[in-house]
């Protein structure tokens, strides 16, 4: 049943949303993921934090580095500086350091390919991984994060409060033909119809699917 709702959903989607390759991309114009360094920093300064105000501090930050090595050497204050737009900024310039430290130790300066190796850097947890895997390499993975968390929940393919059940749930249920853009089109929707405060029902085309719509939103 979870699976031909998750199949239905996909068509839908997949025929009302184009790819991110299709589309204006700030992210790729701004030069946020120009190499595997920088889409990693680039992903680890975005948690909780608003696209624009990632993109300000990654302009200021790309400005003066652009390996581990360079990272390294700015000393603390300035990178926390650089990076003060972005959610949490003194933790993050923790582990900008301590992950630029591990890259170097552990992998030459180079961002590692598997799921485990990027897993096990300071500050990279589930939903960058699946961004890093999804977006840099070019594997079929689903991120969740909290637009997609919502809008899965909403319909009813998932119930759950944890991001990571969520992203092991999509992606067990996922058809393989459907995961290369799945994230791009749930996390659209999220951001255009299903939106948090008040979603837009009367425009969505996933009424007939939704859980939340049959309990809540044709009420
Ligand atoms: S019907 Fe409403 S709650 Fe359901 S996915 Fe669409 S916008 Fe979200």
């Amino acid at each position: 049943m979870a699976q031909k709702k998750v199949e239905q959903l996909y068509e839908i989607l997949s025929k009302t949303y184009l790819t991110f390759k299709e589309v204006e991309n700030e992210w790729e114009d701004n030069g946020l993921s120009s190499t595997p360094f920088k889409s990693l920093v680039s992903v680890m300064l975005s948690t909780m934090t608003h696209t624009k105000r990632v993109i300000k501090a990654a302009n200021a930050l790309y400005a003066e580095v652009s390996t581990p090595q360079e990272l390294l050497h700015l000393p603390d204050e300035h990178l926390t500086e650089l990076i003060r737009p972005v959610a949490h900024y003194n933790r993050k310039t923790q582990h900008l350091k301590e992950m630029c430290r591990q890259l170097l130790e552990r992998h030459g300066g180079e961002v590692p390919h598997t799921r485990a190796e990027l897993l096990a850097l300071q500050g990279v947890g589930r939903k960058c991984v699946d961004i890093m895997m999804n977006f840099t390499f070019g594997a079929p993975a689903i991120a969740v994060d909290t637009h997609v968390f919502r809008v899965l929940n909403r319909v009813g393919i998932v119930h759950t409060e944890s991001q990571v059940v969520a992203a092991d749930e999509i992606n067990r249920l996922t058809p393989d033909r459907f995961k290369q853009h799945a994230h791009e089109w749930l996390i659209q929707h999220g951001g255009k119809v299903c939106i948090a405060r008040k979603p837009k029902c009367d425009e969505c085309p996933l009424t007939q699917l939704c859980d939340y719509y049959q309990h809540v939103g044709a009420a």
